[in-house]
């Protein structure tokens, strides 16, 4: 989006202002299927926590969509969308037992990644096929945090495991269907991704009834300049022509499903604030928003580049910011960083900010959380309202003292 049609929405809509291009989901959307068109039945979950603002489900479900979700109140926000339970996966991790069956009544499919819940779901519900998250322990990436499959991650059943797997199928007569797995945010390395394929193909192996594959995510997008990019035709490439031999040595037509986030949403998304001072120390020129870790906390919580722009003098002369939220803690979102002249009053803009950017926010501090806008066919759409003093009180009860 230009800075001009982005300033105008601010202008518009008020700060700080969450904006989401359309035309970027679509298009990113739209490389992934291109890049495995040669998959006859290619499923896309689009994994909701990146970006669950109904609206924007909707115009995924539209492009074709399925729906990879983490709780029975993400399933409920996908239904409400639009998509019906077959379209959707429910993926959680250390959720109670009642919520898997709650989810799974709902006719939706269940992805298991613990030995006990698999034990548990079997004995009582054997005649509902389930999905087994596998840990393929691969490193995906150097940050731990983002990084789900390595050896100490909570996430998935250990590949080591499968002989205690298979024991838990015979003995409940349990139908699995499918067989997933989830490196973690970062694919550096496609080679590391095709590897990390090959253990899960060889898990495969073991169940004779699978309807498909799934193989997570872990896409990586740039967040500044240099950035490596995951080469998603060059995956696809590869990728296909392994699972199009691996289908015909299992025998049974599969389904290749993946479940981007990021890859779908990140670089739709603009986040917009405004200046509120410029504080120049002895070594500094800090610039303050109207924001903070209660709208944006990736680059605290992860330390993200998320590049910045100041779309209200996109041209000029380039000097060196800090810039910092409005919240009473350290809340730093760019350290030194050439940023055209910044005047108080301006409009920063923040890129990359539509995957686990408003999920995130809270109300820290008791501020409202913003306002978000779908810009569609050259025109912003609210899609959520700011908040209001109504929504911070909403749940408090002032009882007699
Ligand atoms: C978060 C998550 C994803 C999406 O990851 P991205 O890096 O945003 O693409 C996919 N699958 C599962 C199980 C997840 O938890």
């Amino acid at each position: 989006m230009q800075p001009k049609e982005l300033l105008a929405l601010a202008e518009e809509f008020g700060n700080p202002l969450y904006v989401y291009d359309a035309a970027i989901i679509e298009q990113q959307y739209n490389r992934l299927t291109t890049a495995f068109s040669k998959v006859e039945k290619l499923r896309i979950n689009y994994a909701m926590k990146a970006l669950s603002n109904v609206t924007v489900l909707k115009l995924l479900k539209n492009l074709g969509s399925g729906l990879d979700t983490v709780s029975f109140q993400e399933v409920q926000l996908g239904l409400h969308a639009g998509f019906t339970p077959d379209k959707i996966i429910f993926t959680p991790n250390g959720v109670s037992f009642e919520e898997i069956e709650e989810v799974a009544k709902l006719g939706v499919q269940i992805n298991i990644d613990n030995l006990s819940v698999l034990e548990h779901f079997g004995s009582k519900y054997p005649k509902i096929p389930v999905c087994i998250r596998i840990n393929p322990h691969v490193m995906a990436g150097g940050n731990s945090n983002i990084s789900v499959g390595h050896i100490d991650s909570k996430f998935g059943i250990s590949v080591h495991q499968i002989p205690l797997i298979l024991r838990i199928v015979e003995n409940t007569k349990m139908h699995i269907n499918g067989i997933h797995m989830h490196t973690g945010s970062d694919i550096l390395d496609i080679e590391v991704f095709l590897y990390a394929a090959e253990i899960l193909f060889d898990a495969a192996k073991n169940f004779k009834e699978l309807d498909f594959l799934d193989f997570g995510s872990g896409f990586k997008v740039p967040y500044k300049k240099g950035d490596i990019e995951t080469n998603i035709e060059e995956l696809g490439k590869k990728l296909t022509k392994r699972f199009l031999a691996f289908e015909k040595e299992y025998g049974r037509e599969l389904t290749l499903a993946f479940e981007p986030g990021k890859f779908l949403v990140s670089e739709a998304g603009y986040f917009l604030a405004k200046v509120n001072v410029i504080k120049q120390t002895t070594s500094t020129v800090f610039a303050g928003v109207d924001t903070g870790f209660n709208h944006l906390i990736r680059p605290m919580l992860y330390g993200s580049q998320h590049t910045i722009e100041n779309i209200s003098n996109p041209k000029g002369k380039e000097r060196f910011y800090t810039v910092v939220g409005y919240i009473c803690e350290t809340d730093t979102f760019a350290n030194n960083r050439r940023i055209s002249e910044i005047h108080e009053g301006d409009v920063l803009c923040f890129r990359n900010a539509g995957a686990y950017c408003f999920t995130m926010a809270s109300n820290y501090n008791s501020r409202f959380k913003p306002a978000e806008v779908l810009w569609k066919d050259g025109k912003g759409h609210l899609i959520r309202e700011r908040e209001t003093m109504e929504d911070i009180l909403k749940n408090q009860i002032l009882i007699d003292l």
